[in-house]
């Protein structure tokens, strides 16, 4: 900048000693001119005084030699003397002082002087004609001679001189001014520079100053006192007070902004203000997502409106919600997002302690040069997990997957938005939680932990429609413990009780996952065997049932052991009925004639038993 303005300034001066170089030669070239004209007229006036003098005294034939003699004085180089027409017709010889060029002719018809100039490098001429006007004034009275009147042009004398030596006069001081004017500017620019050295110091610092605070740096400016200027100090004082006040009020608003996201501040460059903005801008859309999630039905429209959140705020594609049940150790896969398949999976699932994010509830990212997550294979992929609470005993993990360094890069940037959406979202999942909860419990036996008569008549309007579409069978099994009124009645309530828990256990250890256990009432349990092959597969699994059941051995008191039985009644859906109330009466049916026929027994339903049964 003060390399600018010196330019600057120097370009000007120069601009300015030519104007005044040129001002000044132009000034002495006209009075050089006007000297050599007034020479010229000097000289034409001696002529003419000279000629005068000779015809006076009738001297004539000296009059040659007078104008030669007048063509010798110094620089005139030529000299001759015309005479105009008006003479010429009085004294006849109309040849004699002839007009010899343009100018002559000119000079005679208009009897004003006139000159033109033959300019040289190194000589400069004039050609200049001074002519010689009739006056009719006493001691001087041309017209008493020539027949002619006041003011006419009687003649004129012309001559070549040079006129060099007048041109170059007072080219010397011209040579003087600019070198004056430019040690002129020399001092006036080393003076000046100081104190603008001084005022662009200020600038600089403040022009810097102003740059740095838009990126979040406050730096105060100092006054070298070099030049004390009160208005200067003041400046600086004041724009340091205002920096200052700035700078407090900015980092304390970021502060307080931070805290509604449970940020902590950091050090990176970017002005606190920028960041309250976007702060700000977090928490209405925050609150936003707050009001709508508070009106959402399921858990499952919340991890949605989670997902929609993370896809179109913050760009992210890949992630996976998951559920994990601390107190029953189950893990389970909630929604999974984006092309990325949940690379854990197989390690984890049955196992949730094995998840590094779930054991620690710390945040495990992608590190360079060592894996923070030991399943995380992937070279050129990165993983941020982060760890939510949703109640005591389950934690939310979510994995998100980045396919680049800059995508986790800018996820690390906004983890902290991100996460108090979460956070948000978690006490409303609790919610859904506890009222899926509530629902299971209602449907729960209290006793076995198995489902109940009112789960089986819920469950059956979806089961059924969808076994009749996939048109597989269900084998059901109906089983009374035997006698079992005897073991109340001998052991007590408790150990009765402990007896059903037993044959609960045996239950579930038996069949398969996909089957359903309900406790019908009492010591009454059914079994549906969805999408049983044959009846005798069935039947099979009936008296394996009972099987384990006859040979299990309940602890009762002091190392009495207890051996129960059971007896199972079996019928088919759809086979037996295309109504399932009716295949289970059925089954009781069968049941009865187990009971019937000794106990201990599967018996399967048939036709007959039903006219059987009717007779009791
Ligand atoms: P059977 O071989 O004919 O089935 O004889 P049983 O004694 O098993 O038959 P009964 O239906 O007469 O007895 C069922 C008993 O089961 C009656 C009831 O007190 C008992 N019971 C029902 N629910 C429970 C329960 O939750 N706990 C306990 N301890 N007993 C129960
Ligand atoms: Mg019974
Ligand atoms: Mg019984």
């Amino acid at each position: 900048m003060r390399k600018k303005s010196t330019l600057l300034f120097i370009i000007i001066g120069f601009l300015l000693i030519i104007a005044i170089t040129s001002l000044c030669l132009y000034n002495l070239r006209n009075a050089n001119l006007k000297s050599s004209i007034k020479n010229a007229q000097v000289i034409a006036n001696v002529v003419e005084t000279g000629l005068l003098s000779h015809m006076i005294n009738g001297n004539t034939n000296q009059v040659n030699t007078f104008i030669d003699s007048a063509a010798r004085i110094k620089n005139i180089e030529e000299l001759w003397v015309v005479r105009s027409d008006l003479v010429k017709k009085q004294y006849g010889n109309s040849n004699l002082r002839t007009p010899k060029d343009d100018l002559d002719e000119e000079v005679l018809k208009t009897g004003k002087l006139n000159y033109s100039l033959d300019e040289h490098f190194t000589k400069t001429l004039m050609r200049v004609t001074v002519p010689f006007n009739a006056t009719s004034e006493k001691g001087m009275d041309c017209t008493s001679c020539h027949h002619v009147n006041h003011g006419d042009t009687l003649g004129a004398v012309s001559m070549k001189m040079d006129i060099s030596e007048y041109k170059n006069n007072g080219l010397e001081i011209i040579y003087l001014i600019p070198m004056i004017l430019i040690f002129t500017i020399f001092i006036m620019i080393l003076i000046s520079r100081k104190e603008n050295d001084y005022y662009l110091d200020i600038l600089q610092q403040l022009s810097s100053s102003i740059r740095q605070a838009v990126n979040g740096k406050f730096r105060r400016i100092h006054n070298s006192n070099e030049y004390e200027n009160d208005k200067i100090t003041d400046l600086i004082n004041d724009y340091n007070k205002m920096i200052t006040t700035f700078k407090d009020t900015s980092y304390d608003i970021e502060r307080k902004l931070q805290g509604f996201i449970g940020q902590t501040a950091n050090s990176s460059n970017i002005n606190p203000l920028e960041k309250s903005k976007d702060i700000i801008k977090n928490l209405s859309n925050l609150y936003q997502f707050k009001k709508e999630i508070e009106l959402d039905n399921t858990k499952d429209e919340i991890y949605q409106r989670l997902s929609e959140v993370f896809i179109n705020q913050y760009q992210i594609s890949n992630f996976t919600f998951l559920e994990i049940d601390t107190l029953k150790n189950k893990i389970q896969i909630v929604k999974e997002v984006g092309e990325e398949d949940l690379y854990c999976k197989d390690n984890i699932i049955n196992d949730p302690e094995l998840c590094r994010c779930a054991r620690t509830r710390n945040d495990v990212i992608s590190v360079d040069f060592h894996h923070s997550c030991p399943y995380f294979k992937e070279k050129n992929k990165f993983h941020y997990c982060i760890d939510v609470e949703i109640s005591k005993n389950i934690c939310l993990i979510i994995n998100f997957i980045c396919t680049s360094r800059r995508e986790l890069d800018n996820l690390k940037d906004k983890i902290s938005f991100i996460k108090s959406y979460i956070n948000e979202a978690a006490p409303s999942v609790e919610v859904k939680l506890l009222m899926e909860a509530l629902q299971e419990s209602a449907f729960e036996d209290g006793l076995t932990g198995l489902y109940n008569r009112k789960f089986l008549d819920e469950h059956s309007k979806k089961l059924i429609p969808q076994v009749k579409r996939e048109d597989i069978s269900v084998g059901v099994l109906l089983l009374d413990m035997d006698h079992f009124k005897a073991v109340n009645d001998e052991y007590g309530h408790d150990i009765g009780d402990k007896v059903l828990k037993e044959l609960a256990r045996i239950l579930n250890e038996t069949v398969r996952e996909s089957d359903l256990i309900v406790r019908y009432g009492g010591e009454e349990f059914i079994v549906l065997l969805i999408g049983v092959n044959s009846e005798q597969d069935a039947m099979n699994v009936a008296n394996k049932i009972r099987q384990r059941v006859r040979e299990n051995e309940i602890d009762v008191y002091a190392g009495n052991k207890l051996k129960k039985t059971v007896s199972i009644g079996l019928s088919m859906f759809p086979e037996d009925s295309n109504n399932l109330d009716s295949v289970i009466k059925n089954a009781d049916i069968a049941l009865y004639e187990a009971k019937n026929g000794g106990r201990d027994q599967v018996v399967r339903f048939q036709e007959n038993q039903v006219s059987s049964v009717d007779l009791f």
